[in-house]
């Protein structure tokens, strides 16, 4: 049985005491949860090694970072790379999301090498895809969608493919108010299912998570959550708060 994911992206959010406080209210407040099921929250690089510490004792809140770098170590001023996230307890990577691709223009063959960066220190990736509006209103979503898949994935086997969890964000539900109906976001999930099977199988394709994120919130969560092909979402701007953030972990449905 595949996983159900929420996952917190609070991109760059919150000064250390805030983001300190943020996980303490989710540490007290998140609900035990059983083995299939996961809250991941993603704070920035500084906050992660108090985080870690605060987060030891919790089993279900697993600790995600945004971004690392696509090469091990080195001279590249100002980056952190996979070994030292994974050295600070960091168990998920959030790759190839919308505003890294947009603003530091990484493309499919750079975040094949963080992928490969992420999985060979033994962490997970939170893979993010998703079209921009120009695509969704031309009617190609799919090919597009399909191709950033294919660029940043197609590269591993099976067995590394285990590690991945495919988010679909469609750029034009993020922070934007305006979410996927849940028949968009069905859609675009089994199409996802459908090229990871195409390329992997049935049963590859059956067992990855795919979480939908773009202004998910407590009000919408519980319909997206109960498509048969998403399984849970990554959270933007409802990550902020604790309440909000919790509601969503509440909408994952039972089974
Ligand atoms: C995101 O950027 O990952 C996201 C889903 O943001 P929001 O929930 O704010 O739309």
């Amino acid at each position: 049985m595949r996983k159900k994911i929420v996952a917190g992206n609070w991109k760059m959010n919150l000064n250390l005491p805030e983001g300190l406080e943020l996980i303490n209210e989710i540490y007290n407040g998140a609900p035990e949860l059983n083995k299939n099921k996961e809250i991941v929250i993603a704070p920035p690089f500084i906050h992660i090694t108090q985080a870690a510490s605060q987060l030891s004792n919790m089993e279900h809140v697993h600790l995600g970072a945004q971004n690392c770098h696509h090469e091990a170590a080195g001279a590249y001023t100002g980056e952190v790379s996979a070994s030292m996230l994974k050295s600070a307890e960091v168990e998920y990577v959030i790759l190839g999301h919308s505003e890294r691709r947009q603003y530091f223009h990484e493309d499919g063959t750079m975040l094949a090498k963080k992928v490969n960066q992420v999985l060979s220190n033994g962490m997970k990736v939170i893979f993010c895809c998703g079209e921009p509006l120009e695509i969704r209103d031309a009617g190609t979503e799919n090919n597009y969608v399909g191709t950033q898949i294919e660029e940043g994935l197609f590269h591993l086997n099976a067995d590394h493919l285990a590690n991945v969890v495919i988010a679909y964000e469609p750029i034009w539900a993020i922070g934007t108010g305006r979410t996927a109906s849940s028949a968009q976001a069905q859609d675009m999930h089994a199409h996802i299912r459908s090229v990871i099977s195409a390329q992997y199988g049935p049963d590859v394709a059956a067992s990855i998570s795919i979480l939908y994120g773009g202004s998910c919130k407590p009000s919408n969560a519980a319909e997206l959550f109960a498509c048969p092909d998403v399984d849970g979402g990554l959270i933007g701007g409802a990550a902020l708060k604790a309440e909000e953030f919790l509601a969503i972990v509440a909408a994952i449905p039972a089974n």
